[in-house]
């Protein structure tokens, strides 16, 4: 069994990719949500139109997975490994452990190996559960959590992860983030943009070229069959047309973003940060970023 992530900073077109991998009759991306319990109680709606507490996709996946009912820091599933009381020291020791594991090596969680074993259970149970519930053999997680998938690496064995990383114009999510009027400023959203690309850099060598494959989001929109192509092959997945109008998230139950709820199978790159964005944000996001975006072509 492979697990399967694919990992990116916001707004880098992951919810897009998402959907199109929906369209696979053997995939299930749940996107970057697992659900917190003040949404389950809350009436927040899944994408098949019922409040998730009334889907029955997700009540049938939230008690089979967590029968008890529990919850850790609001939500049904852990968010890191348990090691320690209480959750924001656990998460700042986890956070710790993930980039001293990205320095030295996956395997470093064999340190914490009960406590990591445990916490890759949960989420096995968890893809299985959800396969198992939508007919579906291939799991692919999209939770933006790189401390999830150096666990899986670390405790199960990195050939048994695969990692799709996506890439987007640091200015182009810089602007999406201030359209929905996030707080971050320029250098600090570049500095987290470097960072979050970095460590995913890294990991991926870690894992290697046949388990680790780097897809541009600009490059998605100019070609997305080949896009599309790429991704199948990282997954093992037998070749389908995925780029059709569809429904994918009423028929697998994603949650948020009704956005692209009804996708019409044309993808259009935004290209509106180039006139949205202040000249100085520009600036500041390119030499913040350096020298990864130079290396990508966002010059
Ligand atoms: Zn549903």
């Amino acid at each position: 069994v492979a697990f399967n992530f694919v990992y990116c900073p916001s707004y880098h077109g992951a919810t897009l990719l998402s959907c199109l991998l929906n369209n696979h009759s053997q995939v299930t991306a749940l996107g970057d949500t697992v659900p917190a319990q003040k949404f389950i109680t809350g009436g927040t709606l899944c994408g098949c139109g019922a409040p998730i507490r009334d889907c029955e996709f997700w009540r049938a996946l939230l008690s089979r997975v967590n029968s008890a009912g529990s919850s850790r820091d609001g939500y049904p599933l852990p968010a890191y490994p348990v090691i320690v009381n209480p959750e924001r020291v656990n998460r700042s020791l986890a956070l710790g452990i993930g980039v001293a594991s990205l320095n030295v090596s996956p395997q470093l969680w064999k340190a914490f190996r009960n406590r990591a074993e445990a916490y890759c259970h949960i989420y096995s149970a968890f893809y299985r559960t959800a396969c198992e519930l939508q007919g579906t053999s291939c799991f692919i997680d999209g939770q933006k959590n790189l401390v999830k998938t150096l666990v899986f690496a670390g405790v199960i064995g990195q050939e048994q992860v695969k990692v799709l990383h996506l890439y987007r114009d640091p200015r182009a999510a810089f602007y999406s983030h201030v359209r929905r009027k996030r707080a971050a400023g320029a250098k600090e959203f570049a500095r987290s943009w470097r960072r979050s690309h970095s460590r995913a850099e890294r990991l991926g060598a870690y894992l290697g070229r046949n388990n680790y494959s780097v897809l541009k989001y600009e490059s998605f929109c100019k070609d997305p069959l080949a896009a599309l192509d790429q991704v199948q092959a990282l997954f093992g997945l037998r070749r389908e047309e995925l780029l059709k109008p569809g429904n994918a998230f009423r028929r697998k139950h994603i949650i948020g973003n009704e956005m692209i709820a009804d996708f019409d199978g044309v993808i259009r790159q935004d290209e509106k940060w180039r006139t949205g964005l202040s000249k100085e944000d520009q600036r500041i996001i390119i030499q913040e970023t350096q020298p990864l975006s130079a290396r990508l072509g966002y010059l």
